[in-house]
């Protein structure tokens, strides 16, 4: 067992900002902690109650007062409650009470809208919190950044963000970005040495120090934590956090849409207001009516159901695995037309094993029998693979099972493959770094991809000299090689032959590594790496295999049916990569093109532009040279969603129109490049997430043309009723109300509207393509038309037979042709007996609530009065719901017109969508 901290016994330790004058021993004892094993969990927990949380505080949350009033503000709302003020002038305490009511019931519903996106955006943010590698009982464990305590000691890579402020040590190559804090945008080299006081004038001399909110982009270190939360120096001088999102594109474009048609709505009410007083109508009952119609018809509220359904779409996401870090993705997700892959861990199962060993002694296959003695060269390359590895064995595993199970080893899926591997041939490998210990070491980064460490002096025939491993691609560690180390000694290399060997390897589909080694003097440790790294002695190769993840075969589908061209981009050996992408169908031919990073750089960019079209995989390539590829794609047309883990990944992540990063192997910097991040790094999850997409943009699509088209039919019936010599056929208090109940409950549960049949077999959406396209403003246009002129048939065929009900029956048919309408608006294309009834519940729900309360304000004595009703006869009731009935058949007529008309130009398959 790990021991435990011991308690603090001396005095309390320096003040923060005075951690870079101490050595980290003395800190370390300050704080009550031993830094190889980090607090106890309890200890942990113990200083987490005395200090707090590690956090910066954010903005308080609106209280639901603020939110109401911030409803009551609105302009429309103002209008209303000026009017309900003169009806109460005027003496109309009925109107103006239930103009109040209403009011007050709508700001109700939207403070419900704005809370429920809250807490979805809320949850989110929690999901999307960051997190911190700390020694926990001496073990490094994922933590909550914000549960970081003084004392506890935190592990740093490259990519990460600096979890709170940190004295350094251990330090290995570590480079930190503090722009942030600093504002000097060049990285900071770290380093352990005790600084003088006058050598520090400024946050940017502590190089001992990392601070919160900075972040790592090279090497490693370990950190203790010397300060959290506001008493980090981020803390003293941050203000409080704003966490209100700005507003999508879309919301943009509504809100701009929604003013001018605010402005037709208004010149159409002076219109209805002009004519009634001109027809002898009471003054102020036209001005209500007005005024009425004017709010039931701006739409003001759509960019903020917008919100609710991105929002809730997004909350919905997290159940597929994708978690969204920035709303606007939500709706543009839909609009993708490449994907752009890592391999490893996306598109593989990131499950590596190594398969086989090639040593100038032969071919070691992992699955067979040890050879007995383990052969010298081949024993060498799984001890310089074991060495120069950064995975740890768990502690808790019984050193039995750990040969043979990469569960038992934390660290990167190659490594801990090599130390199974160096396991099973009998090495040891838990025990090797105690017997050769690590002095120095040039860390692993996917532009050298390669490492190296250097040991301490392993057998005594090295005498006092150290020994440099090298580990890493063979195009990468071959040219530094100068000769083959053999059993009987150094022999000359054939560079040549020996990366054909990994060539025809790699073609199997196996990832290929080198390992080579070095007898240096241990002073070493201080030579850069292109010193370090020269006149190898070559040792062997190592084949890996990583089986595709079983899921991503059928997703690569998907995308071909959806119009989306999956791309694969790779560190990875060309040969490697076009046998794995062969293998999940991305290609299909066994000579597919190939573009290496070295043919990137070799081409400009309109060359590059003239090949994305035809080449589906890359490989070795930089993380720098991805965001050519994505200039590329968009440059031809494309919208690009791009994966991504590392620190030099970012640019290309925020660059792609969606930028996707790895929830668990990915680094911070990269999380906080992206939009969406994948939790379970799973290329099948880009695929379902677009799928979302696609669904949620629907559906906000089915919310518009809802209301729109509602909003249409009562200003048709009001408008056209005089022209047509009726009587006014609504009163202001039945508009408000048909506003209240059709808009609220039924158009919040479309959100809940399961995805169409046959989302993922059409094209992706144009992202331009305006909201109202596909025959959207017509069916607008024309369905209002059709409720108007149905509302007023029914009114004049009343007011012929001389029925004296026939302002409830107008009322009443307005509220139940919408309800007719949002069914049958659930597909633009399935009809509704297909889609079942109870596929969407909520709005089942929503529509029988609406129904029922409609019947109250007709059959309830106490409503009939204030709502100006009169029950109506069995008959007259059926003849709305007839009413109601053709706007269904209507829409279901035009559902069926759209699918002839869309058969004989139904897209095949793999259409690519260039
Ligand atoms: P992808 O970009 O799809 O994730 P990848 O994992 O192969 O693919 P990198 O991590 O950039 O991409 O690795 C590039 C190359 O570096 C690998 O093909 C391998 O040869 C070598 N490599 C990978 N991991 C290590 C490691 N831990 N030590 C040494 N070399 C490595």
């Amino acid at each position: 067992m790990p021991s435990s901290s011991p308690r603090p016994t001396t005095p309390a330790p320096t003040a923060p900002h005075q951690a870079h004058l101490q050595a980290t021993d003395a800190l370390a004892r300050q704080h009550g902690v031993d830094l190889a094993s980090g607090l106890t969990a309890e200890e942990a927990l113990a200083r987490g109650e005395r200090h707090g949380p590690n956090a910066l505080p954010a903005a308080r949350p609106r209280s639901l007062l603020q939110r109401l009033a911030e409803q009551l503000r609105d302009f429309m709302v103002l209008v209303l409650l000026g009017a309900a003020a003169v009806a109460g002038l005027v003496g109309e305490w009925t109107d103006a009470a239930v103009i109040l009511v209403i009011v007050l019931l709508n700001a109700v519903i939207g403070c419900v809208q704005a809370w429920r996106a809250d807490q979805a955006l809320a949850a989110l943010r929690r999901l999307a919190a960051a997190q911190a590698t700390a020694l926990r009982n001496g073990m490094p464990q994922t933590v909550p950044a914000h549960a970081l305590v003084p004392g506890d000691v935190v592990l740093i890579e490259a990519g990460n963000q600096i979890p709170a402020d940190l004295r350094l040590f251990e330090i290995a190559q570590l480079k930190v970005d503090e722009s942030a804090l600093t504002g000097e945008s060049v990285t900071v080299g770290k380093e352990d040495a005790v600084l003088q006081a006058e050598e520090v004038q400024s946050l940017g001399d502590h190089r001992n120090m990392a601070f919160k909110g900075t972040t790592a982009t090279h090497g490693r270190a370990r950190g203790l934590v010397v300060a959290t939360g506001m008493q980090t120096e981020l803390g003293r001088m941050a203000q409080l956090l704003d966490e209100d999102a700005p507003p999508t594109p879309l919301q943009r474009r509504l809100a701009a849409f929604g003013k001018r048609l605010a402005l037709v709505v208004l010149a159409i009410c002076a219109v209805v207001f002009g004519v009634g007083v001109l027809r002898g109508e009471a003054v102020w009952q036209m001005g209500l009516t007005a005024i009425s119609l004017a709010v039931a018809a701006i739409p003001e509220a759509l960019p903020a159901v917008v919100t609710v359904l991105l929002a809730l779409g997004a909350r919905r996401m997290v159940e597929v695995h994708a978690l969204v870090r920035r709303l606007p993705s939500v709706e543009t997700l839909g609009s993708v037309t490449v994907i752009c892959s890592d391999k490893t861990g996306t598109l593989t199962q990131n499950r590596m094993r190594v398969e086989r060993v090639l040593s100038p002694e032969g071919v070691w296959h992992a699955d067979a029998a040890v050879p007995s003695p383990l052969p010298a060269v081949l024993g060498e390359t799984l001890r310089a693979a074991a060495l120069c590895n950064d995975a740890r064995a768990l502690p808790d595993w019984p050193a039995s099972d750990a040969a043979l199970l990469p569960e038992a080893w934390v660290g990167d899926p190659t490594e801990t493959a090599l130390m199974v591997a160096a396991e099973v041939a009998g090495l040891a490998a838990r025990q090797l770094g105690h017997l050769s210990p690590r002095h120095h070491e040039w860390p692993f980064d996917s532009e050298r991809k390669r490492m190296a460490t250097l040991h301490g002096p392993c057998t005594p025939a090295h005498g006092d000299d150290a020994v440099l491993y090298v580990k890493g691609a063979p195009e990468s560690v071959l040219p530094l090689c100068t000769v083959q180390w053999q059993p009987s000694g150094a022999a000359p290399l054939d560079g040549q032959a020996v990366l054909r060997q990994a060539q025809g390897l790699a073609a199997q589909g196996l990832r290929v590594l080198a390992v080579a080694r070095r007898t240096v003097p241990l002073e070493a440790a201080r030579w850069p790496a292109d010193e370090a790294e020269r006149h190898l002695e070559l040792l062997g190769l190592l084949a890996m295999i990583d089986p595709p993840r079983p899921e991503a075969a059928q997703a690569v589908r998907e995308c071909q049916t959806a119009g989306i061209v999956p791309v694969m981009i790779t560190g990875d050996h060309p040969a490697t990569a076009r046998a794995m992408a062969q293998r999940l169908g991305i290609v299909q031919a066994a000579d597919a093109p190939v573009l290496t990073g070295a043919d990137l750089a070799g081409m400009d960019d309109r060359a590059l532009q003239a090949q994305v079209d035809v080449v589906q995989v890359y490989a070795r390539v930089d993380p720098a040279q991805k965001i050519r590829i994505v200039q590329a794609l968009q440059a031809r047309g494309h919208f690009v969603a791009m994966t991504g883990d590392g620190v030099n990944d970012a640019p290309a992540l925020q660059r792609a129109d969606i930028g996707v990063a790895m929830g668990r192997g990915g680094t911070d910097v990269a999380r906080e490049a992206s939009s969406l991040v994948l939790l379970d790094d799973n290329f099948a999850t880009i695929v379902a997430a677009v799928r979302e997409g696609r669904r949620i943009y629907d559906n906000i699509r089915k919310f518009v043309r809802y209301t729109m088209t509602g909003n249409s039919g009562e200003i048709w019936t009001i408008f056209l009723a005089p022209l047509l010599w009726l009587p006014m056929p609504l009163q202001p208090i039945h508009i408000l109300w048909v506003n209240l109940v059709t808009d609220g409950l039924p158009g919040l549960a479309l959100a809940a509207e399961p995805a169409e049949t046959g989302v993922m077999d059409r094209p992706p959406r144009p992202p331009q393509e305006s909201l109202f396209a596909q025959g959207m403003w017509q069916h607008i246009l024309f369905v209002g038309l059709l409720i108007g002129g149905l509302c007023l048939a029914v009114q004049a065929w009343a007011l012929h037979t001389g029925l004296a009900h026939w302002q409830t029956m107008v009322f009443t048919v307005l509220t139940l042709a919408q309800m007719a309408h949002v069914l049958a608006v659930r597909s633009e294309r399935t009809p509704l007996w297909r889609q079942g009834m109870g596929s969407n519940r909520p709005l089942l729900g929503a529509v029988a609530c609406t129904v029922a309360l409609q019947l109250c304000t007709i059959y309830v004595p106490a409503l009939q009065p204030i709502f100006k009703t009169e029950a109506l006869s069995a008959g007259e009731l059926a003849l709305c719901m007839a009413a109601a009935a053709v706007v269904y058949a209507a829409v279901e007529a035009e559902k069926a017109w759209r699918r002839r008309a869309a058969k004989p130009a139904a897209a095949p398959a793999h259409r690519r969508a260039r």
